[in-house]
Order: structure tokens, then sequence, then C-alpha cells
């Protein structure tokens, strides 16, 4: 089974969607349709958007981050099966001269927030299957909490991005500054 083929784009639009909300601000960059025809543009999928997609999207949104969030690998198996009952799933073959014989697990007349949901979970059907949850994390810093995809070789990423860490690294740094001359600080008091 080709895990990678069918884990790999869906799982990155999961990433983008969940990312398209700053849950450490007011910041969501799909209020309106325009917003949603934008997120689709910009991530290169081709179906086209219509106005009941967007509640359909912004909730799947929700569901995928949590499935990010958790180590918890009965829950987000869980999470991910609920997915795959809610937007039909179902693996059907198709054969194209593109492509050959390939796997469609969205069904054939749909929406743009069903394909997306099929799609994704789906994907993430194959990802957990292959690797667990262990790969999939929301960014440990507590001024991003963006979802990623760890790619690193030993898997043990905690941040989104090199700057998350580096920013990270600076405050814990500056913390451990802070306690050094508090502790020094009180040393040097005054006896009652
Ligand atoms: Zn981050």
């Amino acid at each position: 089974m080709r895990f990678d083929y069918y884990a790999g784009e869906p799982v990155t639009y999961a990433v983008h969607l969940v990312n398209t909300r700053d849950s450490t601000s007011d910041r969501d960059d799909l209020r309106t349709l325009p917003d949603l025809q934008r997120f689709v543009t910009e991530v290169g999928i081709q179906v086209a958007p219509e106005a009941h997609d967007l509640r359909v999207v912004r909730n799947l949104r929700d569901d995928l981050r949590a499935i990010f969030a958790t180590d918890d690998l009965g829950l987000g198996m869980g999470l991910v099966n609920r997915l795959l009952v809610q937007f039909n799933s179902a693996p059907r073959l198709v054969n194209d001269a593109e492509l050959g014989i390939h796997i469609h697990f969205e069904p054939v007349h749909l929406s743009l927030g069903h394909w997306l949901g099929a799609i994704t979970a789906a994907g993430l059907m194959f990802h957990v299957c292959d690797q667990g949850l262990d790969r999939l994390g929301i960014c440990a810093s507590d001024k991003c909490k963006r979802a990623f995809i760890d790619t690193t070789k030993n898997g043990r990423k905690f941040y989104c991005s090199p700057r998350c860490s580096h920013r990270a690294s600076v405050e814990a740094f500056r913390l451990r500054q802070n306690e050094g001359n508090s502790s020094r600080g009180h040393q040097h008091q005054p006896r009652a």
C-alpha cells in the first residue's frame, strides 16, 4: 500500500486548513466565502466552494485540530474514524491513463466541504495506520499553536518552525537568567 501517496497531499491540506485560524488570537482567515475561495486557490484544490461549504469546512477544521492536538492514540483513531463515517470516505477503484489503477475515497458527486472532509479523513487514516499520531503536532509555543507534520528523522519535533524553536529557547534562557538573578537577590536581602 502506498501510504505516502494517499496520505501526503490530504494531510497537507489538513495542516493548511487547521492553520487558517490562529488559536492564540482572534485571527481567522476562513470567515467568508471569498476567504474559502482564497484558501482553495492557495492550496491548489480544484473543487469550487459554495456558500454552504463554509460551515462544513469550518467544523472540519475544528475536528482536524483535535486530531493534531491529541497524543492519545485511541482518541485520535476515534476522531479519524468519526470523520470517515461523517464524510462517507468509501474506497473505490479508479483507472485512468495518467495514474493507472488507484483509489478514490470521496463519493462521486460532492460539494467542496464533503470532498475535503472525505479526503482528509482518508489521508489521516493512512497516516495514522502507518505512523501513529507522533508526527502530527501542534506547535508547543504559546504564541503560535499551529499544526505541523514532523518530518524530522527522529520524530521529536515540538515546534512548527526553527523560528518558534529559537524564540522558545531565548525565552527559556531569559527565564533561567531572571530566576538566577532573583535567587541571588534573595541571598543579599538583609535578614529581618
Ligand atoms: Zn510555531
